[in-house]
């Protein structure tokens, strides 16, 4: 990124609680093809994928609920079709607020078996019950979509970033959606009480890497804002290792008897590249959670 770039980027992202979201989609469109009419939106929260041809409208994932309106917008000016499917890839809320938005344009809600339930947790905790909009269609393990002359491969590989999580194949796109299971070279948010281990986590990048080829484009949940929320099959173990780090760093501070508050630093040591300005917990966040999956407490 050069000066000018970065100088335009840092400058919207100061203005960006001051102006209002139209005025901010004039300097950086949230929609972007990615091949054979499958691509991106990014709003706020997790990003949304979507397949628009005349035949099918798929949509991944709902962020909040301006950001699904806006999304629905530009997609219903792409296509005139209903959404056919809106796929959760997990319950966070940030990929599950628009759904109560988008819910009177989708034939249908589809999540993972386990996501229901997690999502009406998850919402009376944070006192948001009443905003939900729940899938009407589960699945355990897989389901298969025809979408036009396209296949949308819905997989559930076990416990990993939730108790839920989805990954949702557009075949002959040859794109992957992971949901979560990618914060791009970022830290990552760990939800032990939403179902999180990151064993299980590891195992599903590892079994990811070796089902796809150099070729397929992966579609990332979240992503430092340098490095983006699309990348390629190498990206997974970036994120495997990323965790691998984690586990290391954190068995070896419970061997030699240090505590969680003196484990908990801003930035793991051979990770540097892994920290977001905007969200200065993340690295100890993760710490104390894999501090506490590991001794238990
Ligand atoms: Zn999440």
């Amino acid at each position: 990124m050069n000066r000018r770039t970065f100088l335009q980027q840092t400058l919207a992202a100061a203005l960006l609680p001051l102006v209002s979201p139209r005025v901010f989609r004039l300097q950086e469109d949230p929609f972007r093809l990615l091949r054979r009419n499958v691509g991106i939106f990014t709003g706020r929260g997790g990003t949304i994928g979507w397949l628009a041809t005349a035949d099918a409208l798929i949509v991944v994932d709902a962020q909040f609920p301006e950001t699904a309106t806006q999304c629905w917008e530009g997609l219903h000016a792409r296509t005139e079709r209903m959404i056919d499917a809106l796929i959760n890839t997990h319950h966070h809320r940030d990929h599950t607020a628009g759904n109560i938005a988008l819910k009177p344009h989708a034939r249908q809600i589809i999540a993972h078996r386990n996501v229901p339930e997690l999502q009406r947790r998850a919402a009376e905790q944070q006192g948001t019950l009443d905003q939900q909009a729940y899938a009407d269609r589960t699945f355990d393990p897989s389901l298969t979509l025809e979408a036009g002359d396209e296949r949308v491969h819905v997989v559930y590989y076990g416990p990993a970033h939730t108790g839920g999580d989805a990954i949702i194949h557009f075949e002959k796109a040859n794109i992957v959606h992971v949901g979560d299971l990618v914060f791009n070279r970022m830290p990552c948010f760990i939800d032990l009480p939403g179902g999180a281990t990151t064993e299980g986590w590891i195992a599903a990048l590892e079994r990811l890497h070796a089902t796809y080829d150099d070729e397929t484009q992966f579609i990332f949940g979240h992503g430092n804002p340098k490095y983006g929320v699309v990348g390629g099959r190498a990206d997974l173990l970036v994120m495997r290792d990323f965790l691998e780090g984690l586990r290391r760093y954190v068995e070896a501070g419970i061997k030699s008897g240090k505590t969680v508050d003196e484990l908990a630093v801003d930035r793991l040591p051979d990770f540097p590249e892994h920290y977001v300005e905007s969200w200065p917990q993340g690295i100890p966040n993760a710490i104390r959670a894999v501090y506490q999956e590991l001794s238990g407490s």
